[in-house]
């Protein structure tokens, strides 16, 4: 069996935002070698996420006021989490969008329906945070 690790890094400009990150999971892929396996992709960070979702603006749009209803940004001290920190919000946030996918490999290509794409989810940013790539397979 072969195994194989990576870790992207994200520093996105603002305190939430969406990365398509399909194109970097499918290099690890092949970077690889595995034909056959699984990929899972986690974020390292629990103010992140990385989900399955459509690669389209107004979902990524819709996804941002659903969670700010949930879990509003602020006011900061409506949170117990919020004394020296004031990202309570950004714990939510990830907790509902997840922490990891799993995706399987097929002919060395991610086995995915047609709309599938992996995306990284930001929720407290500004800073630099890493994702891990974990291939297993033949
Ligand atoms: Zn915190």
């Amino acid at each position: 069996m072969k195994s194989y690790k990576k870790e992207l890094t994200f520093d996105l400009p603002a305190r939430r935002g969406y990365v398509n990150i399909t194109g970097d999971v499918q290099k690890a892929v092949s970077e690889s070698g595995v034909k056959e396996g699984l990929a899972l992709v986690n974020a390292m960070h629990i103010t992140a996420s990385v989900f399955i979702n459509d690669d389209e603006g107004g979902l990524h749009g819709d996804f941002e006021a659903w969670l700010e209803k949930l879990a509003p940004e602020k006011p900061h001290g409506q949170y117990r989490h919020n004394g020296y920190e004031d990202n309570a919000d950004a714990h939510m946030k990830r907790q509902i969008m997840g922490r990891e996918v799993v995706c399987a490999i097929t002919g060395g290509k991610l086995d995915f329906g047609t709309w599938e794409r992996i995306f990284y989810g930001e929720y407290d940013g500004k800073r630099p945070k890493r994702v891990l790539i974990k291939i297993i397979g033949e």
